[in-house]
């Protein structure tokens, strides 16, 4: 292959999706990086990021406790996350400009969040859109958060919020994928990006309808975000980073000697998922 050609050689497509864990701390959010920075230098990368690990489960408990008229409650929970945000930020962001520009934007999603809690209180109901766009409040601050991360290692990236990608049906809580309008927005929306050289770091677990409405794609929905986005972009390869190295023979925090499988097909990995194993969700 000659200088000229080898310069216009396609890059492979890689999306690498990050759970809960993975990003649940300063720590891990650091490890992440090095991973994505790595990648990036020999393949074009989109990010998946999940919620920091249990922000979805308070997110629903802030909900109900809404729907139950407890301010209180739903006001400390949102303290408490909003503080196990800002460690993140004042460990991992330090230029001044960049720090400021996450904390506005953080803010605006927990005020967003904090509306919507209020407004639940006031209908003492509720809704399953409500319910939606509470618990998709961690992957909103996540993927934001992890973007700022990037950036401080000078890796180009750009949080990117699905609700603009990942088109689904009305089916809230578990929505599935239009395939046809999500690949279209994923040309028109990532695609660009990604030829400029730039790291769009998406939040797994959401989409929207065709009327632009927040839905979300079920819990753990977050890996099937991942190989949406794989579908829709013709991606050249899906990985799903998480605490174990694959798929196992039993869940490892209940069986010790449980080995990971070095191969299987994908419809044993859907019958495992939708039999109960925690690492992927079903429909991946
Ligand atoms: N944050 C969502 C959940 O906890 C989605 C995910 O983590 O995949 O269910
Ligand atoms: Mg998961």
């Amino acid at each position: 292959m000659d200088m000229q050609s080898s310069k216009t050689v396609k890059k492979p497509l890689r999306i690498m999706k990050f759970g809960g864990t993975s990003v649940g701390d300063a720590t891990r959010i650091r490890k992440v990086v090095e991973i994505i920075r790595d990648a990036a230098r020999e393949s074009e990368v989109v990010v998946v990021v999940s919620a920091m690990s249990g922000v979805t489960n308070r997110l629903i408990e802030a909900a109900k406790q809404s729907e139950a008229g407890n301010r209180d409650e739903v006001e400390a929970i949102f303290e408490e996350l909003r503080d196990r945000h800002n460690a993140v930020v004042s460990t991992l962001i330090h230029s001044v400009g960049m720090r400021s520009r996450i904390n506005r934007e953080l803010r605006l999603v927990f005020e967003e969040g904090e509306r919507l809690c209020e407004g639940t209180t006031l209908l003492q109901e509720l809704t399953v859109r409500a319910h939606d766009s509470i618990s998709s409040l961690g992957e909103r601050l996540s993927a934001p958060l992890v973007a700022a991360a990037l950036a401080e290692s000078r890796v180009s990236s750009e949080a990117i919020e699905a609700t603009q990608v990942v088109v689904t049906d009305t089916c809230h809580g578990s929505a599935d994928p239009l395939m046809g309008p999500t690949r279209q927005c994923c040309e028109s929306r990532l695609r660009p990006i990604l030829r400029r050289g730039v790291v769009p770091v998406v939040t797994g677990f959401i989409g929207a309808t065709e009327e632009g409405v927040l839905t979300t794609l079920g819990r753990g929905g977050s890996d099937y975000s991942a190989t949406i986005l794989g579908a829709a972009l013709d991606a050249d390869e899906v990985i799903i980073w998480t605490d174990v190295d694959g798929l196992m023979t039993a869940d490892p925090r209940l069986v010790p000697g449980a080995t990971t499988i070095t191969e299987i097909s994908y419809r044993e990995a859907a019958e495992l998922a939708h039999f109960g194993a925690k690492v992927l969700h079903p429909k991946t």
